[in-house]
């Protein structure tokens, strides 16, 4: 008992950035802060320097840098479709025609600085022009399923690796990733013809006779073999973890898992009912999300019922760490009746305790209550403000980032995916730096407390020795980096 109150003591003072840090020193990097914000290089030497803590809006796929893919792909010599680049690793389904050839005979023929050029542009945002004809959005998007089965390839070790090296070069000692879906419990087919019962229930809001199909299906979903594989992917997630010596005295990684929204019901409650029974208790799994475009039709015909799925889901696994992608929207992307009450839905209804995006804000319905509800619930805000400029085409202008900040709404600052977009996380708040210069230093250094804090991780321990790490790096640039900047520069 002693002990439990002495480490709530200890998680409360280092809950409060700046309370053990002199003010007048906080108030020098404040100062010095605000002469740099004219220049990005600045910016980036500043925010390199300084810990960020954890980046909790971040997708596995989506983070790794093409380059990587790409290596890969060469030293496998794998197949390349000419006309697609759909890259294969097996021969697998490939007709033998021209459009397939080795990588190594198609970088022979296009010269090896072109074909690289080629693929980068297909596998991430680089170069994106809207002078393409193709919306922002959809080139987004779309990446995603050209990855295909290199993106296997590179999961997990080399990848997991790669995202961990690259966040400690920048000052991020923990990452929450949207892995994948967990390959197991698919209902039969024979429950296909209840997908059209599910969405009638919905339509006429029966939350009785919703919940209770839930369960029915819930039962059918988790027999013993389905059970068991379960706890083989955990086992042979943790075996990995393990074997790869992810988590060190300098980084920690943990999972989520998610659920795809552009599925029929069926099919997004069995993922639903298979993530949240992975999840009650494992250490590494830690969180579940759900993911694909929140404005494809099925996305937003469904949107209702899949709060309704997470609602039970909460009920039966209590435990489990919920957060939402709700209010990823910009005006004319939707019909405006679809913007009125996704983020409160996710808040209210789902449970959600962090909200990914949330961009659309300002066009829910009674949104001043909804933004009372979240301040009182301490419901957090993950901004990926990098990939709402891109996506949504969101400026400081129409971003609510600062409504959530004066509203006392937890806010952290994550990446989302800095691999499609090529960006980072130094790159995030060098951004906001710029775009919102009512921001400060003291406001930042809490957003890299809130990312550990408002994690999901479980145990005292882990969250504690982060904290603790997140302290000392701190107290060190905040000893060091002004006097060193100065000493060079003025
Ligand atoms: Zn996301």
């Amino acid at each position: 008992m002693k002990n439990t109150c002495l480490n709530i003591l200890f998680f409360l003072v280092l809950s409060l950035p700046g309370i053990l840090i002199s003010q007048s020193n906080a108030s020098r990097i404040d100062s010095l802060l605000n002469r740099l914000r004219t220049n990005e290089a600045a910016l980036r030497i500043f925010f390199s320097a300084m810990p960020k803590g954890g980046d909790l809006h971040h997708h596995y796929s989506g983070s790794i840098y093409a380059e990587k893919y790409i290596e890969k792909a060469k030293s496998a010599n794998a197949w390349v479709n000419a006309v697609t680049l759909e890259i294969k690793f097996d021969s697998s389904g490939i007709l033998k025609d021209k459009e397939w050839q080795k990588f190594l005979t198609l970088e022979k023929e296009l010269g090896e600085y072109n074909f690289q050029q080629i693929l980068l542009k297909h596998f991430s945002s680089k170069d994106y022009s809207r002078s393409d004809g193709i919306t922002s959005y959809d080139d987004f998007f779309e990446t995603f399923n050209r990855f295909g089965s290199s993106k296997n390839q590179i999961s997990n070790g080399s990848g997991l690796l790669w995202i961990k090296q690259n966040a400690i070069h920048q000052n991020v000692s923990y990452i929450e990733t949207m892995l994948e879906t967990i390959p197991c419990g698919t209902l039969p087919e024979r429950f296909n013809h209840l997908n059209d019962s599910l969405l009638i229930y919905q339509a006429s809001n029966d939350t009785i006779k919703l919940f209770s199909l839930f369960n029915t299906l819930k039962n059918n979903l988790l027999s013993a073999n389905n059970k068991i594989c379960i706890q083989n992917y955990l086992k042979g997630l943790e075996k990995e973890h393990l074997r790869l010596q992810i988590d060190d005295s300098l980084f920690t990684l943990r999972y989520q898992t998610y659920v795809l929204r552009i599925l029929p019901p069926i099919q997004v409650l069995s993922q639903m009912i298979t993530s949240f029974e992975a999840a009650k208790e494992d250490t590494l799994l830690v969180g579940i999300n759900m993911v694909a475009p929140e404005h494809h039709p099925i996305a937003l015909r469904d949107y209702r019922l899949h709060m309704r799925m997470f609602q039970y889901c909460a009920k039966t696994w209590p435990k489990v760490s919920v957060s939402l992608h709700a209010g990823e929207l910009s005006e004319g992307l939707v019909s405006p009746e679809d913007m009125r009450f996704h983020i409160q839905e996710a808040v209210d209804i789902a449970g959600a305790k962090r909200i990914g995006h949330g961009t659309a804000l300002a066009y829910e319905q009674d949104v001043l209550s909804l933004i009372e509800r979240m301040r009182t619930k301490k419901t957090v805000i993950e901004i990926n403000y990098y990939s709402n400029r891109f996506i949504l085409g969101s400026t400081h202008r129409n971003h609510p980032l600062y409504l959530y900040h004066k509203a006392n709404i937890p806010i952290v600052i994550c990446t989302d995916d800095a691999g499609v977009l090529r960006t980072d996380h130094n790159g995030e708040f060098i951004q906001i730096a710029l775009d919102f210069p009512n921001f400060t230093y003291t406001d930042f250094k809490e957003f890299a407390f809130n990312s550990i804090n408002y994690s999901f991780i479980k145990g005292v321990e882990v969250r504690t020795k982060l904290l603790e790490k997140l302290y000392r790096d701190f107290t060190y640039f905040e000893n060091h980096f002004i006097a060193q900047y100065r000493n060079i520069f003025e």
